[in-house]
Order: structure tokens, then C-alpha cells, then sequence
């Protein structure tokens, strides 16, 4: 069941988007070489309650942690660890809070250092497509209007979309129906209504599309090791003109003409 949301509802929901804005900028500070994605956690994980929310994922199906890290070849899920970033890295940053009962998700992938120039193209090409998608997500479209133009955006460049995972409706619950593959076909699939809010997340490789799920029972990873990068906007659905409740505004500020 897709759940519509009231103006005062999305409204909350921009609360909690916001702060995963904010939290992304504080990480923007502190992602270098020589840290671990564990103390990048840390960090997350107190700025979220110091601001009177809660970190959505930590318990999220036994999920340990308050973010999912993952690095270079590794697609989504990656668990926090005592895994030291390197110059030439990148980390898909993903962070969810709950705040006055709804769900905010949004996710980031960032340079460590100096970053190959093909590295840097995927995630530019990654994080457009995103927009791109966004820009497809109003009312009267339909779901897979988003997935066609992510999709085509990146196949064009020879990138390839993993299609094992896929974004989402959110709200109250972080994961609500309808899902929003990151591919499809246009015209087809649910009716976007006013007031849908839905997780738009590419997650783009820049070999072939194929992914293994690791035996930590929730890192997945390219199956030929070539890098990943995953982007991520909550968005609301209105007429005319996706509404996006989630920021990249701190994250840029920080990151200044690195940002990618
Ligand atoms: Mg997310
Ligand atoms: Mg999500």
C-alpha cells in the first residue's frame, strides 16, 4: 500500500531529511585518509542524536551501526569498520534518521583524497542521473519514467545499473511500497500521486552490472571489483515539480569546488 502524505507531514519529513543533510556535512569534514569508516559512525551517530533524533539504521534488521559505508568496489550496505580510507578511495556515504516519527534517507559518495579522473566521472554521471530522475518524478508520471532516465543516462556513458537493489517510498517506515528501480521503462509502473514521498537512489557501476551479496549478510559488492558509486535524494511528489526534502547543500559547502 502506498501511503499519501499530508503538506504537514512532508513537512516533518523535510525535518528529518534535513538533519541527514546536515550530518553528511559534518562527515564532509571529516573524510580524509588515515580515518576509519567506524569513527566516520561515531561521528554521525552523535550529531543525529545531539539533534534530537535517532539514527534509522542502527537495528534496522540487527543492522549494526548508525551508517552504511562502502568503499570503492562495494555498492551499498557496508558496515562501519576498522577499515583505514586511503588517498584514491571512495565511500558511498548512506545515512537514515527518525525524527518526530518520520524517516529521512540520503546518501553520498565522496573523494578520499585524489581521486582517478575515471573514478570521478562515474560519480559526477551518477550523482546527474539522480537528477535526472528526480526531475521525472512528478505527478501524473509514473515509476518507471525515473528508472528510464537513470538508466538510459548511464548506459549511454557505458556504465552499467545494478538491479538487485532499488529505492523506495518512505515515511513513517523507511521503506514503504512503492519500490523505484533504478531502470525500467517509460509509462509503465505505479501512478506518481501528489504527495508519494520516495527514496531516489542510483546505484551505478562502472564495470558490469552483476553484484555479490557478502557473507557479513549485508555488504554488497561489484562482482568484478570495479568501483560503485550510489547518490541518493528523498523527494516528495507534487505538480510540475519534484519536491526534494533531502540536501546536498552542507556536504557542498564544505566539500567547496571538490565537490563533485
Ligand atoms: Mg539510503
Ligand atoms: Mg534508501
Amino acid at each position: 500500500m502506498i501511503f499519501l502524505k499530508t503538506d504537514e507531514e512532508i513537512e516533518l519529513m523535510r525535518e528529518a531529511n534535513h538533519l541527514v543533510g546536515m550530518t553528511q556535512g559534518e562527515l564532509a569534514k571529516h573524510i580524509k585518509p588515515g580515518v576509519t569508516t567506524l569513527y566516520l559512525d561515531k561521528i554521525a551517530e552523535e550529531f543525529i542524536r545531539d539533534h534530537g533524533a535517532i539514527p534509522s539504521f542502527l537495528g534496522y534488521n540487527d543492522f549494526p551501526n548508525s551508517l552504511c559505508i562502502s568503499v570503492n568496489e562495494n555498492v551499498v550496505h557496508g558496515i562501519p569498520s576498522d577499515y583505514v580510507l586511503k588517498d584514491g578511495d571512495i565511500i558511498s556515504v548512506d545515512c537514515g534518521t527518525e525524527k518526530n516519527g518520520f524517516c529521512g534517507d540520503s546518501a553520498y559518495t565522496f573523494c578520499v583524497g585524489e581521486v582517478a579522473e575515471d573514478v570521478k566521472a562515474l560519480l559526477r554521471a551518477t550523482k546527474e542521473s539522480l537528477y535526472l530522475g528526480i526531475e521525472k518524478a512528478v505527478e501524473g508520471n509514473r515509476v518507471g519514467d525515473i528508472g528510464d532516465a537513470v538508466q538510459t543516462y548511464c548506459e549511454k556513458r557505458g556504465y552499467s545499473v545494478v538491479r538487485e537493489l532499488v529505492g523506495h517510498g518512505i515515511g513513517r517506515k523507511m521503506h514503504e511500497a512503492p519500490e523505484v528501480p533504478n531502470y525500467g521503462k517509460r509509462g509503465t509502473g505505479p501512478l506518481l500521486k501528489k504527495g508519494m514521498c520516495i527514496a531516489i537512489e542510483p546505484m551505478i557501476n562502472m564495470g558490469s552490472k552483476n553484484v555479490v551479496f557478502e557473507s557479513d549478510g549485508w555488504t554488497v559488492r561489484t562482482r568484478d571489483r570495479k568501483p560503485s558509486a550510489h547518490f541518493e535524494h528523498t523527494v516528495a511528489i507534487r505538480q510540475g515539480k519534484a519536491d526534494i526534502l533531502s540536501t546536498f547543500e552542507y556536504v557542498e559547502a564544505v566539500l567547496g569546488n571538490n565537490a563533485i
